[in-house]
This record gives structure tokens, sequence and C-alpha cells, in this order.
């Protein structure tokens, strides 16, 4: 996966847990991201739609997932459907 592989040069070093802010963006579409993937690598970045898209496989491998989708629904209302 070639965005693992580009969050491996720059976010290896530190985990962090800090909150999602409006400067981090989904790494597929450039929305607001909302859910952390912490990799063993590095990190993913992915707004609402995303995550859920690709959190299931992500699951599986991610040490931690740290997700802030609530915040979506306080933020915007209407969730898109589930
Ligand atoms: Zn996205």
């Amino acid at each position: 996966m070639d965005v693992a592989r580009r969050w491996l040069d720059t976010n290896v070093t530190t985990t962090t847990t800090a909150p999602l802010t409006a400067a981090d963006r989904c790494d597929r579409c450039n929305a607001q991201a909302y859910v952390r993937v912490v990799l063993p690598v590095g990190e993913l970045l992915f707004c609402g739609h995303h995550a859920r898209r690709h959190a299931e496989p992500l699951r599986d491998v991610a040490v931690h997932i740290q997700d802030e989708t609530d915040r979506l629904l306080a933020e915007h209302g209407a969730p898109d459907a589930v």
C-alpha cells in the first residue's frame, strides 16, 4: 500500500493520540479526518466515509484506532447512512 509507505518516512517516531483537528485531512479524499489508524509502521487518517470503507481490513493490522466520528455527528448533524 503506497500510502502506508509514504507515512513510514514521516510519522514513524511518535505515536500520538492528540485530538484530530481541521488540519488533519483524509488520506483518500482530503476531507477533514475524524479517524486516525495507527499502524506498526505509521498512521493513516480517514474521514468518516473512508474510515467505514477501510476500517474492516485495517482493524486486523492497526495497533490503535482513534475514532472521532461521533464528533462528525455533533458538528454536522445528519449522519450519512450506516
Ligand atoms: Zn475520505
